[in-house]
């Protein structure tokens, strides 16, 4: 998608901090940290969030969730949280699905 953030950052379009990176899932710092460790997961191909994907994604939703555990294994971080925000009304701004990993303080919950 030619006009959307996510993609972007992930051709290298925009500069981001890159956290992991392979031919399908792309790892970056977000630029405004809630949390002393905050990661967005992203895939390559451009869904715009988790309710757009099908059963065609599963093998690549799969891999998103299980590279975001790798990323924070390798930060050694034990305790984390890993969110999607999927919509405007449950805080979603940029419409190209991501994982936030956020770790390295204690979370509440429920999630505000
Ligand atoms: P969400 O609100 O769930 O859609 O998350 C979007 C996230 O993208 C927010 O946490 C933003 O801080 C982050 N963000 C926006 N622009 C950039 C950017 N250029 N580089 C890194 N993260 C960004
Ligand atoms: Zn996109």
């Amino acid at each position: 998608m030619s006009d959307c953030l996510f993609c972007k950052i992930s051709s290298g379009e925009i500069p981001s901090r890159q956290a992991y990176s392979d031919e399908r899932v792309y790892a970056f710092h977000d630029i405004s940290p809630k949390a002393p460790t905050h990661i967005l997961v992203i895939p390559r191909k451009h869904i715009p969030k988790l309710a757009d994907t099908g059963l065609g994604d599963r093998e690549l939703v799969g891999e998103l969730v299980t590279r975001a555990a790798s990323i924070a294994r390798d930060l050694g971080l034990e305790h984390y949280r890993l969110v999607a925000n999927n919509g405007e009304g449950a805080g979603q701004s940029v419409f190209h699905l991501h994982f936030h990993l956020l770790g390295g303080r204690p979370m509440a919950w429920p999630p505000g």
